[in-house]
């Protein structure tokens, strides 16, 4: 049973942040492959990652846990197989009282009615009545109308199942207006943000929510920030670009996963100061995944990072689209609508003349399957990325 106390706790504490106390540990950063192999260090319950894998899948089917002090759910993993989070309950309260109150006012909270599109369903999703889950794994046209009937006031998703929504025959029939947009689990791109705003007449704000938990929420002027009142952050800086950072956390909350100087393999851009004077750590966005990071091969055999929203500004007019580098000379573009030469002669240019550029039609996504506009196929562990960033360090607004 959820605590309606404890979820109130939560609220107010999210309503009026303060920074999370505590010195950050002196142990080395680990990653995911780490935590994976030692995965029954890094949880309360001792469990291998096959074992908390296993118990994810039943409750996934069962709808009940085996281990009913504890929740398992799979993250929708961008790479491989998914990932698992466990929480038990006071963790699902403090979360969803955390996200209620980084986002929604009191009137705006108790006039709640919200939809969540999401591929795995959670019990950490389904701790209220007032949240309305639509599963991405089913076809738009499946759950669009049901939406559009419910016509909620928060909608939260991932930017490619929003943009879906808004072209959706339901929502044209039936649009409504949500106060609230959120949007996660996808790298929202100028254009996406543009396309939301337009079809939901309100900004999209991030809600930057990963297995590793709540990392950051968007704020009305459109840049996120870091919840530095829930966790300790460090940041990896590349040499080349200091305005890219990628995170490394130690969370002070949770009790079922031990998440202590975990390096986050995602590329953020940071700056500085925010009009909403946040005091947290501004994200200007969420550029992605390590592995979304294109690699130019140099004459003198070294490498060039490409990142994605770079690339984007060049490849945003053809509309859709998705590039991929198969190897150090091998790319292929896959575009809606044939792209024009300037653009094509652009993008060539930015990607040194590579030998191949190979043009495809782009495919649709599978139903439930994340957007991913970059991505690089060779260097899975991104040795040559992590290559190219400094020691961890903090607070990140020092070192610009
Ligand atoms: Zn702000």
């Amino acid at each position: 049973m959820s605590s309606k106390a404890a979820i109130a706790r939560a609220y107010l504490r999210a309503r009026f942040p303060r920074k999370a106390t505590g010195i950050i540990p002196t142990s080395p950063v680990c990653d995911e492959a780490q935590v994976a192999e030692h995965f029954a260090e890094f949880n309360a319950l001792g469990l291998t990652l096959d074992e908390a894998r296993t118990l994810a899948r039943n409750e996934l089917e069962t709808g009940a846990s085996p281990r009913p002090d504890y929740s398992f759910g799979l993250s929708t993993g961008t790479t491989g197989e998914p990932g698992v989070f466990i929480t038990t309950q006071a963790e699902r309260d403090r979360w969803l009282g955390t996200i209620l109150g980084k986002f929604l006012a009191p009137p705006q909270l108790l006039h709640l009615n919200a939809a969540l599109l999401l591929k795995h369903n959670n019990r950490l999703y389904e701790a209220s009545h007032r949240v309305h889950y639509f599963d991405l794994t089913d076809p738009t046209a499946h759950w669009a109308p049901r939406l559009c009937d419910l016509a909620p006031n928060v909608l939260i998703g991932p930017a490619s199942a929003l943009g879906a929504l808004a072209d959706s025959a339901a929502f044209q029939r039936r649009p409504f207006r949500p106060h609230t947009l959120l949007s996660g689990a996808e790298v929202l791109f100028p254009q996406d943000r543009e396309k939301l705003h337009r079809a939901f007449e309100v900004p999209p704000q991030n809600l930057y929510q990963a297995k590793e938990g709540f990392l950051a929420a968007g704020c009305r002027h459109g840049a996120l920030h870091w919840n530095e009142d829930l966790m300790l952050l460090e940041g990896m800086r590349f040499k080349c670009r200091p305005d890219r950072v990628v995170p490394v956390i130690t969370d002070v909350t949770r009790e079922s996963q031990i998440f202590r100087r975990y390096r986050v393999d995602d590329v953020l851009v940071i700056s500085q100061t925010c009009p909403c004077k946040t005091p947290f750590q501004k994200v200007t966005t969420v550029e992605g995944r390590l592995q979304d990071i294109l690699l130019l091969h140099n004459d003198d055999g070294t490498h060039t990072p490409l990142f994605p929203l770079d690339l984007n500004q060049i490849l945003s007019p053809a509309g859709e689209y998705a590039l991929k580098q198969h190897d150090a000379f091998h790319f292929t573009l896959e575009c809606a609508a044939s792209p024009n030469p300037e653009l094509l002669a652009a993008l060539r240019k930015a990607l040194n003349h590579p030998a191949r550029l190979e043009l495809v039609p782009l495919r649709g996504l599978p139903p439930g399957q994340k957007r991913r506009r970059f991505q690089r196929m060779f260097d899975p562990q991104n040795w040559l990325i992590l290559d190219k960033l400094l020691e961890p360090a903090t607070p990140l607004n020092r070192l610009t």
